[in-house]
């Protein structure tokens, strides 16, 4: 019986994971140069922070979570999002005491047991960052301007011009309600034009019909009451200035008045950022908003907070559509002929690791030389540094060029110094 992995996870491979870990280093020194301080919080989660935070009825909680009970009956939930644990771990930890706004930044996995599609998993992963603690629109749009600087990081001019921003204000609990009435008389009026789900939607979460992709709904959303009729003036002035900031910034965006977000604890600004090029119906590669009353519900200080989320796999997508994975710089490598040259040549890798080089070391020392660099060039090895026999009598070592056939024999003695050099001359290949 040959094992399979479970249906929707998937593993990263070279040279992906390659790809993988460059995205992760680079963001991280992204976030770092806007003043974000890690944090890492638990894949596991008491059920209740996500039904508390992200809301009970969202599709999310209703029908996407891995929930279950524990040894001890108690019911816990793998995250299918990062915000709800990020606040739980801020508040539980008395961050705000420390420093009343945090900038907080993760990458991890997110799990969400959704029919797998092509940049869908039911394990996959996000970039995430949150600024808690501030009201401010700067705030806004230095979230949006740190996954645009990331997505720019990676992603070719073409390709980066190709991404769409579209941003709406969801209002506040002052002008919301009002929206929020108007929509479901509407939706209340149109109900047999309505999907099965969206009827129930009508009545739990109306502002959700308008994510509804069924052409009935589409039809009936056309003409329904939109929120930015109904901001309230803090909300309408916190729309422009977040605007005038993108401005700033050079960030290009359209508004999408129909633009909600399948969590409940949006309030003011939603934003996402959508490609056209993986396909229609997983086009977006980050989002994100603004939350002022969900620090407080899970019983932090009563602050706002706002935050983002780029999802590594649909950014993998974009990224490998049309071009190479870069692979591993060259490698050096060592290969002993015979037992007698080892004792020589593991002291010298080790040495050329410690100067930063990339060393890998022939593990077949009883093989013959022709083998040892067939597997060399498999290995994609430029410089090979052979001892057998002779070398060890002699005291010297072959080193030998792959890419242009050169050859030479140095000393032990000056053996380092010639790499040193040979490497300079490589420049950056190493
Ligand atoms: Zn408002
Ligand atoms: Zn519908």
């Amino acid at each position: 019986m040959a094992f399979q992995a479970v249906r929707g996870f998937k593993d990263v491979i070279y040279p992906e994971s390659r790809l993988w870990d460059l995205l992760e280093e680079r963001s991280k020194e992204i976030a770092l140069s806007f003043g974000f301080e890690g944090i890492k919080t638990p894949v596991l989660e008491n059920t209740e922070v996500f039904t508390r935070g992200i809301g009970q009825h969202t599709d999310i909680v209703e029908k996407e979570m891995y929930t279950f009970l524990d040894k001890n009956n108690e019911s816990i939930s793998l995250r299918p999002e990062a915000t709800a644990g990020v606040i739980r771990a801020a508040i539980e930890n008395k961050l705000f005491a420390r420093k009343p706004v945090q900038k907080l930044f993760t990458i991890g996995q997110m799990f969400r047991h959704e029919r797998p599609q092509k940049g869908r998993l039911r394990q996959f992963h996000q970039i995430n960052a949150e600024v808690l603690g501030t009201a401010s629109p700067i705030a806004d749009a230095e979230i949006i301007a740190l996954a645009t600087t990331i997505l720019q990081e990676f992603l070719d001019e073409n390709k980066f011009k190709a991404l769409r921003l579209e941003i709406n204000s969801l209002g506040c609990p002052e002008c919301r309600p009002n929206h929020k009435a108007d929509l479901a008389l509407y939706l209340t009026n149109n109900v047999e034009n309505l999907c099965d789900d969206c009827k129930r939607r009508s009545e739990t979460n109306p502002l959700r019909v308008f994510d509804c992709k069924k052409e009935g709904c589409k039809k009936v959303m056309q003409r329904a009451p939109l929120i930015k009729h109904y901001l309230c003036p803090g909300c309408a002035e916190h729309l422009g200035s977040v605007l005038d900031f993108l401005e700033c910034y050079d960030i290009k965006f359209v508004q999408n008045p129909t633009l909600v977000r399948g969590l409940d604890y949006y309030t003011k600004t939603t934003f996402e950022i959508v490609s056209t090029s993986i396909g229609a119906a997983q086009s977006t590669i980050a989002a994100g908003g603004r939350y002022d009353g969900l620090i407080s519900q899970m019983g932090g200080p009563d602050v706002s907070g706002v935050g983002m989320a780029i999802g590594i796999e649909r950014l993998m997508l974009l990224i490998t559509q049309d071009e190479e994975i870069p692979e591993n710089k060259d490698f050096m490598f060592f290969v002993p002929l015979g037992s007698d040259s080892i004792e020589y040549l593991l002291p010298l890798s080790k040495k050329l690791r410690e100067e930063g080089y990339n060393v890998k070391f022939s593990f077949d020392f009883k093989a013959s030389l022709k083998s040892q660099l067939k597997n060399a060039d498999r290995e994609k090895a430029r410089l090979v540094f052979i001892m057998g026999e002779n070398e060890v009598n002699n005291k010297e070592i072959i080193i030998k060029d792959m890419l242009n056939h050169a050859q030479e024999n140095v000393s032990l003695d000056n053996f380092i110094q010639r790499i040193r050099d040979l490497a300079e001359n490589y420049n950056e290949e190493y």
